[in-house]
């Protein structure tokens, strides 16, 4: 008689590589895209573009100059000595006209103001003297500089940005630049946070025998912001069947992602897992993983559940690992993270077959070259050194001697 879970052959992935769980979670995350909607400019930065957009109008709109100065005709430029050009008004940015500039005259002009029909050139203001009516223009000017043609910068129908792009402040400046003033993007994930575990007592109450301040659900909610979620529901709930059911029922009818803390390993209190079946479905549970190996991954009803181990490191990492990377996915993120590198400043002994994160402060050093200090306090319980992690090395699969200097790719 053998009633333990590993041996009972589940009807769900078990103990699974890394890239396996990956594929999986890619797969029911795009299964899970965001809905579209359209958003002011305002309000799109760190939204993801849904639509592409291509330029409305060429930009700049009209050739214009990039220099305050005076706008002649190239070919009247001296070859030899100087030739004074007739002064016969100006343009500055904002003008609604410019007068015609014929063969030997010039308009005073600022940065940004249309070049005067007839003009292609801009002398800067420096390079010249004004006497009266007249500007002096030495010969070793350039026909055609300073002068900023129309479109140079996105011709009208050039692509500015492909659906999947994410809008930071360098392309919603693109977005206001081109005129656009709504774009369609993906909702943000509404996501609920719940941690789990009878020893949990929120910070700023007394602690009891047994008992420890909750720090997940604050940190989980902090990462899903900043992965752009909205925090629709952050909770803690005993590790009792029933409460659990009823928060994640509850959490389901309202938040596209839901986030677990605890409860998913073999211990007597964790039943994540069994409510989990209960209510929902499974798609895997256990990866071949340091730290994370008993994260939990499933869905209830529309909303994907992301069961992550309560330890405040192997919560951190699994977050980054594959909450993350799903929420990349559901709203339609195209691009792949360009991949970073370190050389391990020491040697390391991995002494386990499981893929490994290994926490790690990076510097540079004066050839340019980035070096990774791995932590040597790894333990998944300690808090320490969280806040001094620049990144997480990724140590493949399989028991590995490495050497100082080793090139270690780094998470994402
Ligand atoms: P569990 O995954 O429930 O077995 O918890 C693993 C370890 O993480 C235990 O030492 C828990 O006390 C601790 N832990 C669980 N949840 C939290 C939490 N929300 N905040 C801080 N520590 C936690
Ligand atoms: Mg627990």
């Amino acid at each position: 008689m053998n009633t333990n879970a590993r041996t009972a052959n589940p009807s769900y992935p078990t103990r699974i590589g890394l890239e396996q769980a990956l594929q999986i979670v890619a797969s029911r995350a795009t299964q899970h895209r965001l809905p579209i909607e359209t958003v002011p400019l305002a309000d799109a930065q760190g939204c993801v573009m849904a639509e592409d957009v291509r330029a409305p109008h060429p930009l700049p709109p009209f050739a214009n100059s990039a220099m305050d100065g005076f706008a002649l005709r190239g070919a009247d430029l001296p070859a030899h000595g100087e030739r004074a050009f007739t002064l016969i008004g100006d343009v500055f940015a904002g003008a609604e006209t410019a007068p015609e500039v014929g063969e030997g005259q010039c308009v005073r002009i600022t940065t940004g103001a249309p070049i005067p029909p007839g003009a292609d050139t801009v002398v800067i203001k420096e390079n010249v003297s004004v006497e009266g009516e007249h500007v002096m223009v030495k010969a070793g000017e350039k026909a055609r500089a300073n002068a900023r043609a129309a479109g140079e910068d996105y011709a009208e129908g050039d692509l500015a940005f492909a659906s999947g792009t994410p809008l930071g402040a360098a392309q919603l400046a693109v977005l206001a630049a081109l005129g656009v003033d709504r774009v369609a993007v993906r909702r943000a994930p509404r996501i609920a946070v719940i941690a789990t575990g009878n020893e949990l007592v929120p910070p700023g109450q007394p602690l009891g025998f047994g008992q420890i301040h909750e720090s997940n659900a604050l940190m989980l909610a902090a990462l899903a912001r900043e992965s752009g979620a909205l925090i629709v529901a952050q909770d803690r709930v005993r590790d009792d069947p029933d409460a659990l059911r009823v928060a994640m029922l509850d959490a389901a009818a309202d938040a596209d992602v839901i986030i677990t803390s605890g409860g998913v390993s073999a211990g007597e209190a964790d039943h994540l897992p069994v409510v989990l079946r209960g209510i929902g479905e499974i798609h895997f549970h256990k990866v071949r993983l340091k730290p994370g190996m008993p994260t939990l991954f499933g869905q209830i009803g529309a909303s994907l559940y992301f069961g992550l181990p309560g330890n405040p490191v192997a919560a951190a990492v699994t977050y980054r690992v594959f909450v993350a990377f799903a929420l990349r996915a559901m709203v339609g993120v195209t691009s792949v993270p360009k991949p970073r590198r370190a050389r391990l400043d020491a040697p390391l002994h991995k002494r386990h077959a499981r893929a490994e994160f290994a926490r790690c402060s990076l510097h540079v050093d004066d050839e340019g070259v980035q070096w990774a200090s791995v932590h040597a306090k790894q333990g998944s319980g300690m808090l320490r050194g969280l806040a001094e992690t620049d990144a997480l090395a990724f140590l493949p699969e399989g028991e590995k001697e490495y050497r100082r200097g080793e090139v270690v790719t780094l998470w994402p």
